[in-house]
């Protein structure tokens, strides 16, 4: 017999990557703020979100997850957040041109602050005289600090988490709505600094053929329907995380009596373009038809995934994501056995009545592996009441960190380890009679003052070779593919999604 699922109910649970603060009053002073402040995002874009996963549960859309490993409070500019989703809509551009399937978009962002660690403690080298030490790991600005000396874990940093995450998500939803994704301009959304001159000119073939349809659009009146002119101007992106820290996710849940089911039906059937929606202009309200049932929300994010590290069906995490109405993401590694699958999704899942495209299914295997692991997990997925709704999505960042062979401290990517895992799982979902429906990237659009890219993931356009790394090594987590490796991998996702 299972007891009822409330926001804590995960307490009773063994929580896995557990943080060891040195003061629980002073955790719970933060919660208590935590519970009295305004969720981030609201139920009503969630249901938005969710309705999008339905479409891409059911082929008619395609899933582009991709962000930081580890965002950083100083992240927290103006040009860093724009870098961030100007990429995603250039590379979302790419894959709506070549695969003709709208593209829904979803960032780690606004609060990507907490880190799962293999190892408790990490060795770090002094600066000062090379020599090392061991100190507690780094996991993430909302637990403790990069710096060598700020290791200890500090509530306090949950209430910055959640104003650093509040102050992106505003230069999002600001940016959008004065037309930083308006496609009669995509030139603004500048290629200057793609340093391969063929990823350049593919994309600049791209954009003037979409103006030259934009042109036609306007001479035979189309773009005056007010629908169509939305779609254009402004896109939906949503905000996402690991959702680790349960004490600060259990403080911004809440119950709220919006209608999913009347929501969902009304906008579906009335809605066949899935970017005809609606958290971004006023005169798209919710329409309540039905009765509406009280559902749980986590409003730190429109979706939270659960980690490799994290994922046990017994645990204090699948608990807490079972009675959250968000969709949520599973990272399935290596490890795990289709029974274990089968556990997780009945726990996370069972009561809700199979809701298509509530979860998304975020694959790493690492190179090699897929054909091997991936067609089981398939097939029992096929064989249970999930057949039909979940989302297969491919994480090929996460099987693949290998350690530079010059200096094992810095974790490294091959481009072509990722291509290949990309490829592997594709293969595979069609050798099962499935479908690959989005993938969950790594990456960052950051370039330096003389406007040249990150130097993290080897290989791709650029040819980067293991002594480039150490020139713009940037991340303080896990290695990201660069302007032009993200690039690179939108144009071959264009073409592998042709229909
Ligand atoms: C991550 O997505 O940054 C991560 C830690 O992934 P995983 O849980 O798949 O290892
Ligand atoms: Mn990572």
């Amino acid at each position: 017999m299972t007891s009822r699922w409330t926001p804590s109910s995960w307490r009773t649970k063994t929580v896995a990557q557990p943080v060891q603060y040195p003061s629980q009053e002073a955790l719970s002073d933060v919660t208590k703020q935590l519970v009295s402040l305004p969720g981030l995002v609201t139920p009503y874009e969630i249901q938005s979100l969710r309705r999008q996963l339905r479409d891409v549960a059911q082929g008619k859309a395609f899933l582009l997850q991709a962000g930081d490993c580890a965002e950083l409070f100083a992240d927290c500019t103006p040009a860093k957040i724009e870098e961030k989703v100007k990429l995603q809509l250039l590379m979302s551009l790419i894959i709506i041109w070549g695969s003709r399937l709208p593209v829904v978009r979803v960032g780690r962002i606004a609060g990507q602050y907490a880190k799962p660690r293999s190892k408790p403690t990490e060795t770090v080298v002094s600066e000062r005289d090379g020599s090392t030490k061991q100190v507690p790991s780094f996991r993430g600005d909302n637990v403790n600090g990069f710096s060598q000396d700020d290791r200890i874990p500090d509530p306090r940093r949950l209430l910055s988490a959640y104003f650093y995450s509040a102050a992106t998500l505003n230069h999002i939803r600001a940016s959008l709505a004065s037309g930083l994704a308006d496609l009669h301009a995509p030139l603004s959304w500048t290629t200057a600094h793609v340093r391969s001159p063929t990823l350049a000119a593919r994309f600049e073939a791209i954009v003037s053929n979409l103006t030259d349809a934009l042109d036609f659009m306007r001479v035979v009146g189309a773009e005056q329907s007010q629908s169509v002119l939305r779609n254009l101007e402004t896109v939906d992106y949503f905000s996402s995380h690991e959702g680790l820290m349960l004490e600060f996710e259990e403080a911004l849940t809440r119950s709220s009596s919006i209608s999913s089911s009347s929501i969902s039906s009304s906008k579906s059937s009335s809605n066949t373009d899935n970017n005809k929606n609606n958290n971004k202009a006023s005169n798209h309200h919710p329409v309540h038809t039905g009765t509406a049932s009280t559902e749980y929300y986590a409003l730190s994010a429109h979706t939270l995934w659960m980690g490799d590290r994290t994922r046990d069906p017994n645990g204090a995490h699948a608990e807490f994501f079972s009675g959250i109405a968000n969709p949520i993401g599973i990272k399935v590694g290596p490890s795990m056995t289709s029974q274990e699958l089968l556990d997780l999704l009945a726990k996370v899942d069972g009561s809700r009545g199979l809701d298509v495209g509530r979860i998304t299914l975020i694959c790493r295997f690492g190179r090699g592996k897929a054909p091997s692991l991936l067609g089981h997990l398939i097939a029992a997925v096929q064989a249970s009441p999930w057949a039909t709704s979940v989302i297969w999505c491919c994480d090929p960042m996460h099987g693949n960190t290998t350690s530079s062979p010059s200096d094992p401290r810095i974790k490294t990517r091959s481009f072509s380890d990722i291509i290949t895992e990309l490829k592997e799982q594709l293969e595979v979902h069609s050798s099962c009679g499935s479908r690959l429906a989005g993938v969950h990237l790594e990456l960052t659009g950051e370039v330096d003052e003389k406007g040249d890219s990150v130097t993290e993931c080897t290989g791709g356009a650029m040819s980067l070779e293991d002594g480039d790394l150490k020139a713009r090594y940037r991340t303080h987590c896990d290695p990201r593919l660069n302007l032009e490796q993200s690039l690179d991998v939108s144009f071959l996702l264009s073409h592998a999604l042709k229909a």
